[in-house]
């Protein structure tokens, strides 16, 4: 979400007659979009904050703004810890920032909106793609109103509103006639779509009408709240041409008395029949997850339950994270917080865990030929091209610049943790089309 805040931003400047540089001693102003999601990305956020303000020291007229969670979260007070920033800006202000820029620039004041607005005018600012670029990211929503004990979302992105689905559908049109065909739709909580605009369309209604724009070959969206998680959108798996076969469903515990205590709003078995649901409709669909270690109250029978659900489940991936305190969350006020030594040594070994798991599920693609959409140069051989397949595995594999944006037909060599290795696959006289 923050990377498409970030494309938005880029775009509404852009229109200010800025461009983007890769020379930040060079820049006019430096715009730091931050993330205050866990305590380590805020103190990220403030350490490159003060490597810009030493810039600043040399060129008075830079204008360094700061937005984001982190700029939501503090307000005003970031001032008295970062007095030299010029613009501070929140996560419902993104589409003031051309004028608080201009107030900046005539009269040299400072500028500090946080103020969630009534609207969602920040929701239909469009960020424009890279030419010849051939996926994109659609925000369908934002905020949340779920409350989960540990999470500041709710607080720093406000309460959940869905954007109109004809606002949504017309953004996806105009990037399916500029050529983008695959588009990642965006929300914290994307199962609860429409609720805010009387329940319909609800998602799933969402995903088939996008479903049906020409030149739209692949559907991807993230986040999905498990509770809300419908039969009717697993239906949309085996009924929607272009849904790619992944899904990203946060589990955060197996326990259920730490899942109560998360305030997450459903339980291990009812998370376990959503990933059954899932399979019963899409069988090769892959599955990745949210785990949270150390939540307070969490005794080693209780991590043991969250091992045993991802030895059921073998997920292909899988994000996990040490419990990080969030002011304002309800979790902060819980006893029984878990030391930090525990919760290091828990992370480990259900690190090590995923490791195998998603080995085991990566192998059981060798020998298969994946349609891949080529997304650029590998990053680690000028020799190899990148793309992912549907199901999200990331493939390299031989093969020309003049492959970025086409789909090829690619032969699974070797799996590794992190990737796929392949070749073009033979038999076709041309394995890539432009289609
Ligand atoms: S559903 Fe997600 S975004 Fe919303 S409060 Fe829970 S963890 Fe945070």
């Amino acid at each position: 979400m923050n990377v498409n805040d970030s494309e938005k931003i880029v775009a509404l400047l852009r229109d200010e007659g800025y461009e983007t540089t890769d020379n930040a001693e060079g820049a006019d102003l430096i715009l730091v979009n931050t993330c205050s999601i866990r305590e380590k990305a805020a103190q990220k956020a403030f350490s490159q904050l003060g490597r810009f303000r030493m810039m600043k020291e040399r060129n008075p007229d830079l204008i360094l703004a700061v937005g984001g969670c982190l700029a939501q979260e503090w307000g005003q007070n970031i001032l008295a810890r970062a007095p030299y920033l010029n613009v501070v800006f929140g996560t419902h202000n993104i589409h003031g920032l051309p004028e608080f820029i201009r107030r900046v620039g005539n009269n040299g004041s400072r500028v500090v909106e946080t103020a969630f607005a009534p609207s969602v005018k920040s929701l239909n600012i469009m960020a424009r793609p890279e030419k010849g670029a051939v996926s994109a990211y659609v925000t369908i929503m934002q905020g949340c109103n779920n409350f989960c004990a540990y999470c500041v979302v709710p607080h720093l992105r406000g309460p959940e509103e869905s954007r109109p689905a004809e606002d949504i559908l017309a953004e996806v049109e105009t990037l399916a006639d500029h050529g983008v065909r695959e588009v990642t739709l965006l929300g914290q909580n994307v199962n609860a779509y429409g609720k805010t605009l009387g329940g319909s369309p609800g998602f799933p209604q969402l995903l088939r009408a996008i479903g049906r724009i020409r030149g739209i070959e692949r559907i991807r969206f993230t986040t999905s709240h498990p509770r809300d998680l419908s039969e009717d959108l697993m239906r949309c798996f085996a009924e929607v041409d272009a849904m790619c076969n992944h899904i990203h469903l946060p589990v955060q515990s197996g326990s259920d008395t730490i899942l109560g205590r998360m305030n997450r709003g459903y339980t291990r078995g009812q998370y376990l029949e959503k990933i059954e649901g899932l399979r019963h409709y899409c069988p090769e669909i892959s599955v990745t997850s949210d785990v949270i270690v150390g939540f307070p109250g969490e005794t080693e029978a209780d991590y043991q339950a969250t091992l045993a659900l991802m030895e059921t489940v073998t997920f292909d991936n899988l994000f996990s994270f040490k419990y990080s305190e969030r002011k304002g969350t309800a979790a902060v006020g819980f006893d029984r917080q878990v030391p930090e030594k525990v919760k290091s040594e828990r992370l480990q070994r259900l690190q090590a865990l995923q490791q195998e798991h998603t080995l085991k599920r990566n192998r059981m693609l060798e020998g298969r030929v994946k349609v891949v959409m080529v997304e650029g140069k590998s990053k680690n051989s000028d020799r190899d091209m990148t793309g992912r397949t549907r199901c999200n595995k990331i493939v390299n594999f031989r093969g020309g610049r003049k492959l970025a944006g086409k789909t090829c037909s690619v032969l699974i060599k070797k799996a590794h943790l992190h990737s796929l290795r392949g070749e073009p696959a033979g038999g076709a006289k041309d394995p890539c089309s432009s289609k």
